[in-house]
């Protein structure tokens, strides 16, 4: 008996607890359960199927909706405008509508169930960048709900092959720019951070540029044997110690504006020791004091990101079985440059450090080496998206009315976007993940158990709506 009224008890509280979980939710956490739970892990996107359940719900509110589709079955661009009455150009708000695949064993929710959990939205996506596209989504759907008079089209995307493939942005700005050209653009990149275990916003940060990819393919050869007599020249004891110097290497510490900026404003929100630590790195003169600070800061691995050139090994491949030496062995490795970085120097430079007859490194393209270089040298010269554009102005306004304490800053985006297809063409792109998170939700990004907080869907969605009818309503 005991047993059972214990067991009412917890299903009693169980229940308790579902209600007061549905309670906290709002409409743009409710739209975010109902993406995860459309599985766009890419591959494949299946991001067509996402574009169809967004339509009708546009097409509803009065938006001109496109869907184009891409040459991969299923996959799908989303596009919905707003008319305005034409006397301002067009604003663009875009997000992926792609995800990450996901370690099943590694998560304790379900990735793809948009569970409610101690006040987060849990699921693959939920800030990267499913939570950013509800929030963009439900921001736009509200002026249309309030039929607030428009000076300019407002235009949402929800973008397929942002994690990957080949019908991005890119492929969607080639063919079909008249349906995404804007004046500026919104997209993913900065962040609205917390203090740890608080709920106080500590920063906001705008990203105005992106780091940039480059992969190499290191290959190592050596003499293929029966693995009973083995010889000096091994290729994969030739990869490993390749990789090991690679390991050990750093280029280095490098600002460029924005980040400079970014760690100044940091330095203002900042506790001791912390804020010595980050003025002694912004000033740079003191070599052992920004050695010091760069450990100490460059302990949290964004913070280190956008710093340097990262380098990360991210896949190996060698040998087919247990008795033969395989000639070679491959490691492709992943680098995130900093705009202005000199890729064929810093190509070189990699080359210099691996340094070993058996080693080969190359661009991993399908073009040709020379044609990648060029294609990275142009990226690496693109110039940051300006601050004092009426777009840049109302989101850093937004931010400081939504909060007050914050400080609001311009960012480096330590990842790549798909915001080069509009900056490529001029158009300025301004990155925000909108929505308050700390440390602990960002860690879970492209991880296990990604989630985020269901009030901070409500907050980022005021805060870009104010954004919208400060940039694009009639007056
Ligand atoms: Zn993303």
């Amino acid at each position: 008996m005991r047993v059972i009224r214990y067991l009412a008890l917890v299903a009693a509280s169980l229940i308790a607890a579902q209600i007061q979980a549905q309670s906290q939710t709002n409409p743009t956490a409710e739209l975010l359960r109902e993406l995860i739970r459309i599985d766009t892990s890419n591959p494949p996107g299946n991001e067509g199927a996402l574009a169809e359940f967004l339509q009708p719900r546009f097409e509803a509110l009065g938006f001109e909706v496109s869907i184009v589709e891409t040459p991969a079955e299923g996959k799908a661009h989303f596009i919905a405008r707003l008319r305005g009455d034409g006397s301002k150009r067009p604003l663009l708000l875009a997000a992926h509508a792609d995800v990450v695949g996901v370690e099943r064993e590694l998560w304790t929710q379900e990735p793809f169930a948009g569970d409610i959990v101690d006040g987060y939205v849990y699921g693959r996506g939920a800030i990267d960048f499913k939570g950013g596209l509800a929030v963009f989504a439900e921001a736009v759907m509200q002026l249309a709900r309030n039929d607030v008079p428009l000076a300019r089209d407002v235009i949402f995307l929800a973008e397929a092959d942002e994690e990957g493939g080949s019908y991005g942005t890119g492929w969607l700005a080639r063919d079909h720019w008249p349906l995404i050209d804007a004046e500026f653009a919104l997209n993913e990149g900065g962040w609205i951070i917390k203090r740890q275990g608080s709920d106080d916003v500590r920063y906001v940060s705008i990203s105005t540029a992106d780091k940039f990819m480059l992969s190499l393919r290191i290959t190592a050869s050596g003499h293929s044997i029966h693995s009973s007599m083995p010889r000096p020249d091994n290729a994969i004891f030739a990869l490993a110690r390749a990789l090991d110097k690679l390991s050990e290497y750093d280029g280095g510490v490098q600002f460029i504006p924005i980040t400079r900026q970014f760690f100044e404003t940091l330095a203002l929100t900042a506790e001791e020791p912390e804020k010595t630590w980050l003025k002694d790195f912004v000033a740079g003169t003191d070599a052992a004091r920004v050695a010091q600070a760069d450990r100490q800061i460059g302990a949290d691995p964004l913070m280190r990101a956008f710093t340097r050139n990262t380098i990360a090994p991210v896949i190996l491949e060698a040998g087919f079985r247990i008795n033969v030496i395989p000639g070679t062995a491959t490691a492709l490795v992943n680098f995130r440059l900093i705009p202005g970085t000199d890729v064929a120097a810093f190509i070189e430079e990699i080359r210099r450090v691996t340094a070993d007859p058996a080693i080969s490194v190359e661009i991993l393209t399908n073009d040709s080496q020379e044609a990648a270089l060029a294609s990275l040298q142009e990226r690496s010269r693109q110039m940051p998206s300006p601050e004092d554009t009426e777009l840049y102005q109302a989101l850093a306004a937004s931010a400081r009315v939504q909060y007050p304490e914050a400080l609001v800053t311009s960012y480096l985006f330590q990842a790549g976007t798909d915001a080069g297809a509009w900056r490529n063409r001029g158009v300025p792109v301004y990155g925000i993940y909108p929505y308050p998170i700390d440390q602990d939700d960002l860690s879970r990004m492209h991880g296990n158990d990604e989630r985020v907080p269901v009030q901070s869907l409500a907050e980022g969605t005021e805060m870009i709506y104010r954004v919208l009818v400060d940039v694009a309503a009639a007056n």
